[in-house]
């Protein structure tokens, strides 16, 4: 089977919707006011806090096999010490390496869940990161290898548009009660306003769940970052397009009128992702036309025309069961990150399944954690060095922490 690495330089070099130097090294690229090689082109940057320094050159230098052995060796001197989480849709080099693979509140919870650990060396983007110092203990500490691997979704809202939005929104419908949802991709500023202001945090699993809780609070609530993810788990409970309007930060009352804003249920941030939003109808009927029978599970980040011609949706862990139910001889056409796709394709080699998306275009910022930076972070921590901590400071962190107590307290629907 190709790597990924070779399916992006066959497949994107021909399309003008990706940037097309992704096997590249990320560090030949860090101070570029992009999201990088991969990137694609519909993202629009959001500046970074802290770019990543320079790799010394003992690492960017360094062959895969002599980076395999550094990472090998300081992972067994390091032992339980430290742990490395590995997101679903990480590069293979790396995953080989984690402790833990799952989706992003998963990895989340093994900080809180691993007390003995000094350290969590998170491979994946930097909200993930920032989840993981909200739940860790105090004297643990969390590392993003590379701090250049953001997540553009969560870019597309940031704490001063949201304040923004809500002051707007209470001067269009004064007295009401109007409550925000974020999606676990999102900054932890953004998590702590929703703890501060009656909201809530919710993920690709139990957005549903969330929603439904959110609604016995408040007649109205604002879905932040993902418009697709709101739209679709709104859409699933009974609420209608015409109950829903867009708000698009860059404009007044969000591109609204007053009178628009009155008859929304659901506000959404027109937040997405760039991976996610590549998959289309065409792509499903293609793959129906090319294997009758075919299941297709898309995730819920995914564009609504596609839901519906999906045959199911769901997070992750959703579209990793509906794969492990299936038997051999099935063909399964997944809607995700392609990384998880080619894994999935592996470990079940007696069913056929792919990626709807012709055209590789992996989450480009997830891309950077090459394992150069692994190495770098591990052997630094072996040297009594914490490079590259993500520290939330701690009252962003215990409003933050607010919302994601009442996400775990919201009961499934
Ligand atoms: S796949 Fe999309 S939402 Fe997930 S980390 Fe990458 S850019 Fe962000």
């Amino acid at each position: 089977m190709p790597s990924v690495a070779d399916l992006i330089t066959r497949k994107a070099a021909q399309e003008a919707t990706c940037d097309t130097e992704l096997p590249a090294e990320p560090w030949q690229t860090a101070q570029n006011a992009s999201y990088g090689p991969g990137a694609s082109r519909g993202d629009t940057f959001a500046p970074l806090p802290t770019p990543q320094s320079p790799l010394p050159a003992r690492y960017t230098q360094a062959s895969p096999e002599e980076l395999d052995a550094m990472i090998t060796a300081a992972k067994d001197k390091l032992g339980d010490r430290v742990k490395i989480l590995g997101h679903f849709y990480q590069r293979d080099e790396i995953v080989k390496f984690a402790d833990f693979i799952g989706d992003s509140f998963n990895l989340a919870q093994q900080a809180k869940a691993h007390p003995e650990a000094e350290a969590f060396v998170f491979c994946g983007v930097h909200f993930m990161a920032e989840t993981a110092d909200i739940l860790s203990g105090a004297d643990q500490a969390v590392v993003l290898p590379n701090l250049n691997a953001g997540c553009s979704m969560a870019d597309m809202a940031n704490l001063a548009q949201v304040e923004a939005c809500f002051d707007q929104l209470h001067e269009a419908l004064p007295g009401e009660a109007i409550v925000p949802v974020t999606y676990m991709n999102s900054a932890a500023d953004i998590k702590a306003f929703c703890g501060r202001n009656d909201g809530v945090v919710c993920t690709s699993s139990n957005a549903a769940t969330v929603l439904k809780e959110a609604f016995e609070r408040a007649e109205r609530v604002v879905f932040l970052p993902d418009q697709h993810l709101g739209r679709n788990t709104a859409r699933a409970m009974g609420i209608t397009d015409k109950q829903m309007c867009m708000w698009n930060p860059n404009e007044p009352l969000g591109g609204n009128t007053a009178q628009q804003l009155a008859q929304a249920k659901v506000i959404l941030w027109n937040g997405f992702c760039s991976v996610h939003r590549r998959f289309t109808v065409e792509q499903i009927e293609k793959a129906r036309a090319e294997y009758p029978g075919v299941h297709v599970v898309v995730h819920p980040e995914c564009p609504a025309p596609v839901v519906d011609a999906a045959d199911s949706s769901g997070s992750t862990e959703v579209i990793r069961r509906v794969v492990e139910n299936s038997a051999p001889g099935d063909v399964i056409a997944i809607g995700t990150e392609i990384n998880m796709v080619n894994r999935l394709a592996q470990q079940y080699p007696d069913r056929t399944i792919f990626c709807l998306d012709p055209v590789v275009c992996p989450c480009s910022t997830m891309y950077r954690i090459h394992p150069a930076y692994l190495a770098w972070t591990l052997e630094s921590l072996l040297e009594g060095r914490v490079e590259n901590q993500i520290v939330v400071p701690e009252d962003t962190a215990a409003d933050a922490r607010v919302a994601l107590e009442r996400m775990l307290a919201a009961k499934p629907c």
